[in-house]
């Protein structure tokens, strides 16, 4: 008899999963596993926003699980000893996992494949966190991408794998077996993780585990606003994108699944996908370049900062730069875990170049509230909005807050949703309340936007 533990990590799903499908197929007794790190709880990014989701997502695939005949173990503690202590104990042939890209789960896969091997053990990494896996995209001489353009058309010609049902049903490991052999650690997730408080209100934010993570997509892939994604993504003020980014970080979708239900001719369907590349790219470049992590890809601009001022930042963080779309944007990220696109490359070129704070500093406030929060995306995001990136924005553009918050937000309305304070001013003059009726603008934009660019073009000449 064949045991294969399937570790579950970001992939707190039974639908396409190739890792599960792996063991079922091939008949084998599975004892599905998953461990709460104590490094989700006080590592470099824990954020109560995101533990909330991913708990109640646990549930979620407990449920799923026990439906096909295979209780999920929930352990605590470290997985690097958890693992082979468990698989060990239940008799495992194999570990599965779906694959992780970013730099510390890497470590850990390989410090647990290690351990693993010691005892006989394999450890299999499958797909299903990507569309694409990093080493299928390369340029002809075998180098990884830098740019997103050449990347995308190289990733639009690799084949997507097939979408793969839940299994029906699922051998289980004799449960008695499993308890037995971890006799100091209980196995429900409520013994091992207590009830967790977001910081956003609940009912902001979405509800966690699979099944409605897959209403969800039906329902964007079958809505109209999918329709006019290309035209209205950047609306700050209409549900104008799938709000799916929590599904797919925690995978309780896969973003192939995703792709294939929302595959279509047409400008929205194509420009979907896009941002869905965009995904695989900067989990791509994170694979490529670990350094990015924690330093600026262009090492010209590592100390472009100009400001370390704990009174700009604080200022940031709560929603009171007297800029009303920036403000907006912050107190809705504090309110409900989320911002739209738009409004995220708004508050990043903001606290990057008008304040001239360090990228770094955003994006861990983003990465303790942002229901979303992934280390690539978000890594990626910020060095794009710093100019610090690869292919990122050019130093040279800054963004106008006042002129953005008109373009995007024409009317006003995402202003007076956030900002209660200016729900008195009528129409797009909410951009540009008059004097005495809002608190004073921390820096004014023009003078801002000629520090930062001389700032960046000093970083420029400094290193050539
Ligand atoms: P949709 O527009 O419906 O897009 C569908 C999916 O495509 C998203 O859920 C996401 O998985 C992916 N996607 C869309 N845009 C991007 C993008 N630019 N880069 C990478 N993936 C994208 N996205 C995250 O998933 N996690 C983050 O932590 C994150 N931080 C960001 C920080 C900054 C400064 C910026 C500028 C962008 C960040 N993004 C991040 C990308 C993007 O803003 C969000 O994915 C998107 O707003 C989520 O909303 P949605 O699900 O409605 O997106």
């Amino acid at each position: 008899m064949a045991v294969s533990v399937v570790w579950f990590r970001r992939d707190l799903r039974v639908h396409d999963h190739p890792g599960l499908a792996r063991a079922v197929e091939a008949g084998d007794h599975v004892a599905p596993l998953f461990i709460v790190d104590e490094r989700l709880l006080d590592g470099r990014w824990p954020s109560p926003n995101r533990l909330w989701f991913m708990r109640g997502s646990l549930h979620h695939l407990a449920e799923e699980l026990a439906l096909r005949g295979a209780p999920l173990t929930v352990l605590r503690g470290d997985p690097h000893s958890i693992v082979p202590e468990f698989a060990a104990s239940v008799g495992a042939t194999r570990v599965i996992v779906s694959r992780d890209y970013a730099p510390y789960g890497r470590r850990r896969d390989a410090e647990v494949d290690a351990r693993l091997g010691a005892h006989g053990i394999t450890f299999e990494a499958a797909p299903g966190g990507l569309m694409v896996e990093p080493e299928s995209v390369a340029t002809a001489a075998g180098t990884p991408y830098r740019i997103y353009g050449p990347f995308r058309k190289r990733w639009l010609a690799v084949t997507w794998r097939t979408v793969l049902p839940a299994p029906s049903a699922i051998r289980p490991v004799r449960f008695h077996q499993v308890r037995a052999a971890t006799p100091r650690v209980r196995s429900r997730i409520d013994d091992v993780l207590e009830p967790i408080t977001p910081t956003a209100d609940p009912r902001a934010l979405p509800e966690p585990g699979e099944p409605a993570a897959r209403r969800r997509l039906d329902q964007w892939a079958s809505g109209r606003t999918f329709d006019r994604y290309a035209q209205d993504r950047d609306r700050l003020d209409l549900q104008a994108t799938s709000r799916l980014g929590a599904d797919l970080r925690w995978g309780l979708l896969s973003p192939t699944e995703v792709a294939e239900r929302c595959h279509g001719e047409g400008d929205g369907p194509r420009r979907f996908l896009d941002e869905l590349a965009w995904r695989d790219f900067y989990a791509y470049l994170l694979w490529h370049e670990p350094r990015v992590a924690r330093h600026s890809f262009r090492a010209s601009f590592e100390h472009v900062a100009r400001s370390s001022d704990p009174a700009l930042v604080a200022a940031w963080t709560a929603g009171r730069t007297g800029y009303p779309v920036i403000d907006a944007a912050m107190r809705q990220l504090r309110a409900t875990g989320w911002m739209p696109n738009r409004a995220r490359m708004l508050v990043a070129s903001f606290l990057s170049k008008d304040l001239g704070i360090d990228w770094r500093v955003g994006e861990a406030h983003f990465m303790t509230h942002l229901i979303d929060g992934d280390p690539a995306s978000n890594n990626g995001g910020w060095q794009w909005a710093a100019s610090t990136g690869t292919d990122a924005q050019p130093w040279f553009r800054v963004f106008d807050p006042t002129a953005q918050g008109r373009r995007h937000d024409p009317d006003g309305t995402y202003v007076r949703t956030w900002v209660p304070e200016l729900r008195g001013v009528a129409g797009a003059a909410v951009h540009e309340p008059p004097p005495g009726t809002y608190p004073r603008r921390i820096v004014d934009h023009a003078d801002a936007r000629a520090a930062a660019l001389a700032a960046y073009r000093a970083a420029r000449d400094r290193s050539r």
